[in-house]
């Protein structure tokens, strides 16, 4: 089994100066290699496999002598990292692989060698050697990857991978299932009608954050203290993403404690609908677009929490042996009445609670949501790996366990514009 320990490390000024040139490198590395190819791709219409890009390597090292310094397993990570993005895109998990820049978080990785020494330090093959590090949390197991990284409030973390060589565990689907919904007035809600809220201090933090944007936006640029200003805003960004994860974490792994079968809705499939949905010619879907276009702004604003907090659900769920589910966005989870299936036209952002016209029932708009998308992971899961009712594949990919469903329900009218 394997697990993660991210430690802060405090390199001193010439190690600064030699990481700096390692992230310069394997981002330049990378660029390169990614345009490599895409021309060769052009050219032949197959792009460079990893052990293409590493035959590359000692031509390029020769043109650029620079690229020489940098320790030849941190560019090899290179090619392997390139290489599985290209994969992953090509397998539909992933985006196509995108430039790095020098203004985004910077890192490299180590595929082996590293070690802890006397528990305060980490040493690093190459030039980079030992490292203070602030360790508080280990694993058992050999140390595999090791990734460095530098956020842009400029300090340095390094995130172990650890592998102790124990099967995974063991999956069980009996005890409690779960549907989780993300709210528009509230972070999360099950389908056992809880409603969990940001932590306050967050909204603190946000005023914060702004006052202080507005001080940056007024200092000369270039300046030295415009720099100040900025490295002073990239800490309160730090620190509102270091809150927002303790409570993402606390809130995971209180559902999977608890959980059995963890249900949630699927944001990539969401984006693909949005993208989809701009291009659809309003005849195909009957007006459903636009409808389905607001939905999905307004949910937008929480978008990058959810994915990072599903992300937490499923690693942790796999872990405790648990099955995680994600479905489809087309899925109309809000407008349909989770006790008779009966599905209302349409359901207005503001409507917050909402009476069945063919059963009478009550509903808050958030919890039917969350109910809806529980039976729905239910329903699927009992399908198996069998079509659904409309022909389509669920897929869960092979060895895996948690799965993301390309389906959507027929019987209750699921608008798909296709
Ligand atoms: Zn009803």
């Amino acid at each position: 089994m394997k697990n993660v320990a991210k430690v802060r490390i405090y390199p001193t000024i010439e190690q600064k100066q030699l990481l700096s040139k390692a992230f310069g490198c394997a981002r330049w590395y990378w660029n390169n290699s990614l345009n490599a190819t895409n021309e060769i791709y052009k050219q032949t219409g197959k792009g460079l496999s990893q052990i293409g890009m590493n035959n590359r390597l000692p031509i390029l090292k020769k043109e650029f002598e620079w690229l020489g310094e940098t320790y030849s397993q941190v560019l090899q990570s290179v090619s392997l990292n390139l290489s599985r993005a290209f994969v992953n895109f090509f397998e539909g998990r992933a985006s196509f692989p995108k430039f790095k820049s020098k203004h985004d978080k910077q890192s490299i990785q180590y595929p082996q060698n590293v070690k802890i020494v006397d528990n305060k330090s980490l040493k690093f093959p190459g030039k980079l050697g030992v490292v203070p590090a602030k360790i508080h949390r280990m694993f058992d197991g050999k140390i595999k990857t090791v990734t460095v990284s530098m956020n842009s409030a400029g300090k340095y973390y390094a995130s172990l991978l650890f592998d102790d060589g124990l099967p995974d565990v063991e999956v069980r689907s009996e005890g409690k299932v779960i549907g989780i919904d993300v709210g528009l007035t509230h972070f999360a809600i099950t389908s056992d009608g809880s409603k969990f809220d940001n932590p306050k201090h967050l909204k603190k933090r946000t005023k914060n954050l702004k006052r202080k944007q507005q001080k940056l936006c007024r200092k000369q640029k270039g300046s030295n203290r415009r720099y100040k200003a900025r490295r002073i805003v990239a800490r309160i960004h730090e620190r509102i993403a270091n809150s927002r994860k303790d409570f993402q974490h606390k809130l995971s792994r209180k559902l999977v404690n608890e959980n059995q079968v963890i249900i949630v809705e699927n944001l990539a499939v969401k984006n693909m609908v949005s993208q989809r949905v701009a291009g659809v010619p309003p005849v195909v879907a009957t007006g459903e677009p636009v409808r389905v276009k607001n939905h999905c702004l307004a949910k937008s604003i929480s978008d990058c929490g959810w994915s990072k907090f599903t992300r937490q659900l499923k690693y942790k769920a796999e872990r405790d042996g648990k099955i995680y589910l994600e479905i489809s966005r087309f899925f109309p989870s809000s407008k349909t009445c989770h006790v008779c299936l009966n599905q209302v036209g349409s359901l207005h952002l503001d409507v917050r609670s909402w009476t069945c016209t063919n059963c009478g029932t009550k509903h808050d708009r958030d919890v039917n949501a969350a109910i809806n998308i529980r039976d729905e992971g239910l329903r699927l899961l009992a399908l198996g790996t069998s079509a659904t009712a409309n022909g389509r594949d669920v897929s869960p990919r092979v060895g895996r366990k948690s799965s993301v469903s390309k389906a959507a329900p027929v019987e209750i009218g699921s608008p798909i514009p296709l």
